[in-house]
């Protein structure tokens, strides 16, 4: 599915200069992410996609979540970052100990919260460039950091291509426009990269991507792994996980986590498939 055009992508989002009604969390929480019991649903339709998910991840922690085609992962990264299509029908979703659901996708980006998409959006006529130093400057405001003038930002935005081996000529091309997959992939980490966000959901970041830049992004996402963030890698295939450690690993079946383990977990699913945990589910009657 494609974001809607009401939904440019969240670097978009950043960029938009408001003030935010957010009260900095004061109770100095490890939790950077809680999602509890969430439903939700695509605005105006009956049926749920989620259907009762419970999440927590901590600071300084990297989670995976596996799980079929059509379980719902995108569903959940990007009712996270507070896209317009769906709506939540109970739950909770706290981001550093704060409820985020009454915010717009661009406070939730000025927040720290930084969703790569699986289909990255083309933003024509608008250069990588500007529409970083934007988002950049307007997260920095956001957050009481200092803003940074266009030399100021170059200087930076260069030190930062270097982290996922992108070309400076990518600097002056229009988002996404005319990019290869792989290339647009490369873009969404290189932007979170240039904002640290501090709870990153990179969804399915690793498919379209030959080995060698596999390899690359995967050092970018272990570079910009730290203490203090937390990142949840959506894949369908365990490959990712070859280069990048998870903490803890979790399986998505129709809309719900229905499995949490470690990085075995994930071998073991690439070896029997998800098959063994439906068949268990009949037995248990629950998972
Ligand atoms: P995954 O990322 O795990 O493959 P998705 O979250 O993309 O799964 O989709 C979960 C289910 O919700 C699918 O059946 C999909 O068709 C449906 N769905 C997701 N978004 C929309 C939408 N905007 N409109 C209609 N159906 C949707
Ligand atoms: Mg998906």
């Amino acid at each position: 599915m494609r974001p809607t055009n009401s939904w440019i992508s969240n670097l978009k989002a950043a960029s938009v200069k408001k003030n935010i009604k957010y009260k900095q969390n004061q109770k100095g929480t490890e939790n950077v992410l809680e999602i509890k019991n969430l439903h939700a649903r695509v605005e105006g339709e009956e049926t749920e996609i989620l259907k009762g998910v419970n999440l927590t991840v901590n600071k300084g922690e990297v989670h995976a979540i596996m799980g079929p085609n059509g379980s719902g992962k995108s569903t959940l990264s990007k009712v996270v970052a507070g896209h317009p299509a769906y709506e939540v029908t109970e739950g909770e979703i706290l981001f550093q100990g704060e409820d985020i659901l009454e915010l717009d996708p661009d406070e939730r980006a000025q927040l720290g919260i930084f969703l790569a998409f699986q289909y990255p959006v083309e933003v024509p006529g608008v250069t990588n460039s500007t529409l970083l130093r934007q988002s950049y400057n307007a997260v920095a405001e956001a957050q009481g950091r200092e803003e940074l003038d266009p030399l100021q930002f170059d200087d930076y935005v260069r030190e930062r291509l270097d982290l996922v081996k992108m070309k400076p000529e990518f600097l002056e091309r229009s988002v996404n426009a005319g990019f290869s997959g792989g290339e647009k992939k490369r873009n969404e980490i290189f932007q979170m990269a240039v904002l640290k966000p501090k709870l990153s959901f990179l969804d399915e970041t690793d498919s379209g991507l030959d080995i060698d830049a596999l390899k690359i992004v995967s050092e970018g996402i272990n570079h910009l792994a730290g203490e203090d963030n937390g990142i949840v890698l959506v894949t369908h295939y365990q490959r990712l996980l070859n280069y990048i450690v998870p903490d803890v690993v979790h399986v998505m079946m129709a809309g719900r986590i229905v499995k949490t383990g470690d990085k075995e977990l994930a071998l073991k699913l690439e070896e029997q498939g998800y098959d063994w945990l439906e068949s268990e589910e009949k037995v248990t009657g629950e998972i």
